[in-house]
């Protein structure tokens, strides 16, 4: 401590008065170690300022001027004062935590701010270490990090530290903490100006950026959508895991004018690569809300993806654009079954031929052009296997489907691609041929098809021959619908099978005719059976030795109310087409067996026999209810009559003959020796009357062929033990003919024609046999 200078004493005792004079009331005069000279001292106007006086000798008019000058310069001073209070009160008020250490650490200031928020007064803080404080949090590192900076700071160093202040209420504040040394003129260390910023919300802020960043970006990685960005200026910015694996790669630089060749951008068919103008990000990225636009990202061909893309630019709260983001939904699988579903709606599940709804639509399609343009025209072919249904009944549905399969592919491996082959079910296919150039080439493409059918099919085990019927139809101005072309090459097809199978027929309008006759005869047909408009007429049976009458065959008859009496050659094709034929055949079988009934009643015609015909088709149903076959109650005296064809179309109808033989019922083979049935296979069957049909009688006597048929079939006949009735005798000289040649029994118009019941009961009456009692 150095002692004050002399003239301290005369200082005081002369300036007091005046300095009190001049608002100063608490003024004094003292000596400071930090004097900046050793003859200064520190002149203290009041707490506000003070200043330094130096150089007074201690001759008192030096004091005088000395203080003179302050005297005079006090309204600076006054200014000077505001300052350092404005200072202060800046000081005391900043945001920042403030205080002043001296060079050992001490304490000596602390701001408003700093004592506010600790809760603090300043005489608790100040002039104690700064170390001690107690704001600091005691944890170690804390602890540890605030003992560094301050005995860097001490040691001249500027330092910077994040420490932990605790404020009232246990709050904690995390605080970025400058020490700054700041030296005196020699350079030492004069004090240590401490300011702390506030930085906890900053951190907690950086703190939920961080987690928010964190979140995002496993949502990104984790999502199962793909995400693709850009920025402002269109340069790529993020494709999350989804797009690196869609897209193959991630995010390159580039403009996007090559992202769609890049990343192999395709439009929703696959196969236009995406025009720039279309890219959903770059879409977006000019202001477009992007809405599920549907793209094929196919880096490699082998695994395209179907996306949805969504989304829209990127602004930043002030409205600044950012760049752009879209979102990529994967539709593959859902695309492939909405495929997979339209092409089973359209395509036969078998052969994965066209089925009938899409054949309609291309028909649809070409009849439509045909319209427009006469000269592209198209044609319909009809397709039937001949014999399918053996194939099928013989080997099994594998089989048979087996055999669709190779059909189907030989169908496509004939026609050209421009065509379609369709199947239209069961064996049915058809063929819409496109622009073909008239009849001929269609003829032409139907010998090509039934040509490829000519290997026989090799099946697992099995040699199958394939046949088919086709019908064809050509373009037709006159066709309004899809379903007229396909009729007509139906009805062709049904000619063909007709015809003998294995062959062709080209549609034209006559067959149209018919359809429609044999559709309004079918109509008829039905109510014909119900209203009692059949009607049976009788044909004697002549025992040609004597001429009796030994018993009737039943023709049906229909009293058509419009065209008259119609004979069965008009409706009985119709009603086995139609499914009629079993109530038409029952009822026949019925009103035979009460006529047969009625005549037996009567003594002299007890002797009689009816013959009532059945066909195949009736046959081949004989176990159903409604063809009441089997089931019926035969009356003594009725026969059945089949012919040979019958037993040659429907092998499956032999087992019933068997049956209806077991039950007593006579059969007869009609029209014998116009069907392929040899004597031996009549032999196999339980037939015990031949009716040699009228083909063979009309000739003689003159036809010697004929002669020598007829004599060979009796003969074996008769060894056979077998009833021979000739049919179709006109003439006393065939009559004479068939006699010669040992046939005893005969039909025809000769005797009498089919007639109604009450004449067929004249006749039978004028006609008893000899020995039996005559009316
Ligand atoms: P079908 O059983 O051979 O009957 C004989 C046919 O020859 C009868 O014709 C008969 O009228 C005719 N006819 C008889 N004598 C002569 C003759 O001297 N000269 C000529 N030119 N014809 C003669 P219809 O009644 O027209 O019957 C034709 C065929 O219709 C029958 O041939 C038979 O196969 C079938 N049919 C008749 N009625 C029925 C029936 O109720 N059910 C079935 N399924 N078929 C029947
Ligand atoms: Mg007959
Ligand atoms: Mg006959």
């Amino acid at each position: 401590m150095r002692p004050p200078p002399a003239y301290l004493p005369d200082l005081l005792h002369m300036a007091g008065p005046l300095l009190r004079a001049y608002g100063f009331p608490d003024a004094r005069i003292e000596t400071a170690p930090s004097a900046p000279s050793a003859d200064a001292v520190r002149l203290f106007l009041g707490g506000a300022a003070d200043v330094w006086v130096s150089g007074m000798p201690d001759a008192p008019p030096e004091v005088l001027q000395a203080l003179r000058v302050v005297v005079a310069d006090h309204a600076r001073w006054r200014e000077l004062l505001r300052d350092r209070d404005r200072l202060r009160d800046v000081y005391d008020r900043t945001f920042e935590f403030q205080g002043t250490l001296l060079p050992d650490g001490l304490l000596v200031d602390a701001n408003e701010t700093l004592l506010a928020f600790t809760g603090l007064r300043r005489m608790q803080v100040l002039g104690k270490p700064c170390v001690d404080a107690p704001w600091w949090k005691a944890s170690p590192e804390n602890a540890e990090g605030l003992r560094r900076a301050l005995s860097r700071a001490m040691a001249g160093e500027f330092t910077r530290q994040d420490l932990t202040v605790l404020g009232v209420g246990g709050v904690e504040a995390r605080v970025d903490l400058c020490l700054t040394p700041v030296s005196g003129e020699g350079g030492a260390t004069e004090m240590i100006v401490m300011e702390g910023r506030d930085i906890t919300a900053r951190l907690r802020t950086l703190h939920e950026v961080e987690v928010a960043r964190a979140f995002l970006e496993a949502v990104l990685e984790n999502v199962q959508d793909g995400i693709v960005a850009c920025d402002a200026a269109g340069q790529l910015t993020l494709f999350n895991r989804m797009a690196r694996e869609w897209h193959g790669q991630g995010p390159e630089a580039g403009q996007p004018a090559e992202w769609s060749g890049k990343y192999r951008l395709y439009g929703p068919d696959g196969a236009a690569p995406l025009p720039d103008d279309d890219l959903p990000l770059l879409r977006a990225l000019r202001g477009a809300a992007v809405k599920d636009q549907e793209m094929v990202i196919a880096p490699d061909r082998r695994t395209p993806r179907t996306v949805l893309s969504s989304g829209g630019p990127l602004y930043s709260a002030s409205g600044e654009l950012l760049g752009a983001v879209i979102a990529l939904h994967d539709v593959t699988e859902r695309r492939q079954t909405e495929h997979r579903l339209r092409h089973d709606a359209l395509h036969d599940r078998l052969t994965g031929l066209a089925n009938r709804a899409l054949l309609y639509s291309l028909l649809e399609h070409a009849m439509e052009r045909f319209r427009r343009q006469p000269d592209c025209s198209y044609a319909v072919l009809f397709i039937d296997l001949d014999n399918f249904k053996d194939v099928n009944d013989a080997y099994g549905h594998i089989v048979g489907d087996r055999l669709l399969l190779e059909v189907a592919a030989r169908l496509q491996r004939v026609v050209r691609r421009t065509d379609t082959v369709a199947r239209l079910g069961g064996d049915e296919f058809a063929v819409l041929l496109d622009s073909p150039y008239g009849a001929t080439q269609v003829m032409r493409i139907i010998a090509r098809i039934m040509g490829a059918m000519r290997r026989p099919v090799r099946l697992p085990g099995h040699e199958v021959e394939v046949t088919l019927s086709i019908g064809a139809a050509l373009a037709d101005s006159a066709y309004t619908s899809v379903e007229e072309p396909l009729r007509d090459a139906d009805t062709a097809m049904y000619r063909a099978k007709q015809a003998g199978k294995n062959g062709a027929q080209l549609f034209d309008q006559s067959m149209h005719d018919s359809v429609i006759h044999r559709l309004n005869t079918e109509r008829e047909l039905r109510e014909a059976v119900t209203e009692g408009q059949l009607t049976l007429h009788y044909q004697p049976v002549i025992r040609l030795s004597d001429g009796a009458c030994t018993g009737f065959e039943a023709l049906v008859r229909w009293q058509h109310p419009v065209r008259g009496l119609l004979p069965p050659s008009e409706f009985i094709g119709v009603a086995e087409a139609c499914g009629l034929i079993g109530p038409l055949g029952a009822w026949v079988l019925e009103e035979g067996a009460r006529q047969l009934r009625a005549w037996r009643a009567t003594p002299e015609l007890a002797h009689l026999t009816l013959a009532v015909n059945i066909s195949g088709k009736q046959l081949l149903n004989a176990a159903q209810p409604e063809s009441r076959l089997l089931g019926f109650a035969f009356p003594p005296g009725l026969e059945l009559e089949v012919t040979e064809s019958t037993l040659i179309d429907a092998p499956e109808a032999v087992a019933h003959l068997h049956a209806l033989a077991g039950l007593g019922v006579p059969l007869s083979l009609d029209d014998f020796g116009t069907g392929y049935a040899s004597l031996v296979a009549v032999q196999r069957h339980p037939i015990s009357t031949l009716k040699l049909d009228r083909s063979f009688v009309a000739p003689l006597p003159a036809g010697a062929r004929q002669r020598a048929i007829v004599a060979s079939v009796l003969t074996l006949a008769h060894h056979l033990d077998l009833r021979v009735i000739a049919e179709g005798l006109e003439t006393p000289e065939q009559v004479r003919a068939v006699e010669e040649l040992g046939c005893r029994y005969g039909q025809g118009y000769l005797f009498c024609h089919a007639v109604p019941a009450d004449e067929a009961t004249a006749y039978a009456l004028a006609h008893v046999p000899p020995g039996l009692p005559a009316t």
